[in-house]
């Protein structure tokens, strides 16, 4: 089985040599062979051989595993030093695309960078985060994705004592924009410059080698953030702790950690349990993207110009760009879910009014939607599947006679505008409490068989599943989860 470890050619304060900790007694939980398929990982990975070496009993000859330094803003706090505390980098491995994929082990043992912690991981969050990168992956959303889920055979102690676990991911980067804090703050230019050229070369980025390049890497992570919340937010999700450390600079989603889906379309939503101010809710994402994207910029400024104030301008009018860029990728979205014409502006205006109605009807967000797809544009024959959605059917009723003007301009099939969108509102997402229960029978039991369940269904989410109807709506009252945590 051959690694590479391209990010031994930084200079060594980016990381530390790490050694996993072997473990009583491996199993497999869970393993992605469509994963492994789709990048052209070798079949060894998936057999005893395979389990040995990701769950820490047998360490590759080479290359050296890693831990990776980074810094952090946690909730706006300046944290100097962080780090891959519970992971390592085993290597990286190269598809026929030319695509990289790091592999992480996560939860096996500590690193230079624990601090007090065990550098374990409780079964909980193992099943947690791979069950979320899975889904968020079938919903076509950037994200880091789950190669395995492995059972150590030792307890942890939480609250309580739990299952251990192992999380096998994999992501096409583990940088994050705290890796560039590391560095910058403290004065290492050219650790800065290293690890930029470092990026932009590994990953291909489409930026050309004349011209201001810390400029342009900017502004691309800053349109591919905005995209990548915007797809968030278009499925109603929360990452729920977005700290510059958990900000991935490739904008895929990373760190899974008290995330949640929304249920009923509440834009304040917060569900994490250490969110008490509501910094990371539902509709402040845009805003803290923008927030992390500025300390992104005091990393490049040096990079960007040698005159602090010229390159401080060149930067803030980059940024500026961000609210227009979200606005534009979520506006397009919704008015695509709604099964209208992003280019008229008519549609999009009432496109986004649907969501008002829903915030003002406790409307469930997923439902809202994807049975909109099955009303009809001529008669309101239909509509009740709907109506018994919100709060107050009149409301919807009212903005359905505008939604229905708007489709008069179409005049489209309603079989095909029905197949339109249907293709991007998924019938399933990965519920909290669908995912707590998941999570609950694993700690409890070792039992995994609703984790793989739903991680079946999830990979199909736009598909109508009859038989899991039960999954598609929202929890009853007795298994609602209001809650999330961060869980390690
Ligand atoms: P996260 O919650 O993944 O964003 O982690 C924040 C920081 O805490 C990172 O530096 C982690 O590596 C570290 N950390 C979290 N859990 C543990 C653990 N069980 N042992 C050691 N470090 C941890
Ligand atoms: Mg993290």
């Amino acid at each position: 089985m051959k690694l590479d470890q391209t990010l031994t050619t930084l200079p060594e304060l980016f990381y530390a040599p790490a050694t996993p900790t072997a473990v009583a007694s491996p199993s497999w939980v869970i393993f992605n062979q469509d994963l492994a398929e789709a990048c052209q990982l070798e079949t060894q990975w998936h057999s005893p051989e395979g389990l040995a070496i990701l769950s820490g009993q047998r360490t590759l000859a080479s290359p050296p595993p890693i831990a990776l330094a980074y810094s952090g803003h946690q909730f706006g706090h300046w944290v100097p030093l962080l780090g891959d505390g519970r992971a390592l980098l085993l290597g990286q491995h190269q598809d026929r695309q030319g695509q990289w994929w790091d592999i992480q082990l996560k939860g096996s043992g500590p690193t230079p960078f624990s601090r007090n912690g065990d550098g374990r991981s409780s079964i909980g969050p193992v099943v947690r985060e791979y069950l979320a990168c899975e889904a968020m992956a079938a919903l076509g959303i950037p994200t880091t994705r789950a190669l395995a889920a492995i059972s150590t055979g030792e307890s942890v102690q939480r609250t309580t004592t739990e299952p251990g676990g192992i999380l096998v991911r994999m992501a096409r980067s583990h940088i994050r924009i705290g890796t560039f804090e590391w560095v910058a703050r403290q004065g290492h230019t050219e650790a800065t410059q290293a690890l930029l050229d470092y990026v932009i070369t590994h990953h291909r980025l489409p930026i050309s080698a004349d011209g201001n390049q810390a400029l342009a890497f900017y502004q691309w992570v800053i349109s591919e953030t905005a995209s990548l919340i915007a797809q968030w937010m278009s499925v109603g999700f929360i990452h729920g702790v977005m700290n510059t450390d958990n900000c991935s600079i490739l904008a895929d989603t990373i760190d899974y950690g008290p995330f949640g889906f929304l249920d009923a379309f509440i834009p304040d939503q917060v569900y994490s349990s250490i969110d008490q101010g509501g910094r990371y809710a539902y509709q402040q994402q845009p805003a803290i993207a923008t927030w992390n994207l500025a300390r992104l910029a005091e990393c490049l400024l040096p990079l960007i110009d040698t005159d602090p104030d010229q390159a401080r301008t060149q930067a803030q009018e980059a940024l500026a760009h961000f609210p227009n860029l979200f606005q534009s990728h979520f506006q397009q979205r919704i008015t695509q879910k709604v099964g209208l014409d992003p280019n008229q502006t008519r549609h999009v205006k009432t496109a986004m009014a649907y969501l008002d109605v829903m915030a003002d009807n406790d409307a469930d967000m997923t439902l809202a939607f994807r049975r909109l797809g099955h009303v009809q544009r001529q008669t309101s024959r239909n509509d009740e599947r709907l109506l018994v959605l919100f709060d107050d059917p009149q409301a919807v009723d009212q903005w359905l006679i505008q939604w229905r003007q708007c489709l008069d301009t179409l005049a489209e099939d309603d079989g095909y505008r029905r197949q339109r969108m249907d293709s991007v509102n998924p019938a399933f997402i990965l519920r909290n409490h669908l995912a707590q229960e998941a999570v609950d029978t694993a700690i409890d039991s070792l039992d995994f068989s609703m984790m793989k369940k739903l991680n079946r269904l999830l990979s199909r989410p736009f598909d109508d599943h009859p038989e899991h109807q039960h999954w598609a709506g929202p929890p009853d009252p007795s298994q609602r989860v209001l809650t999330t945590f961060c869980g390690t």
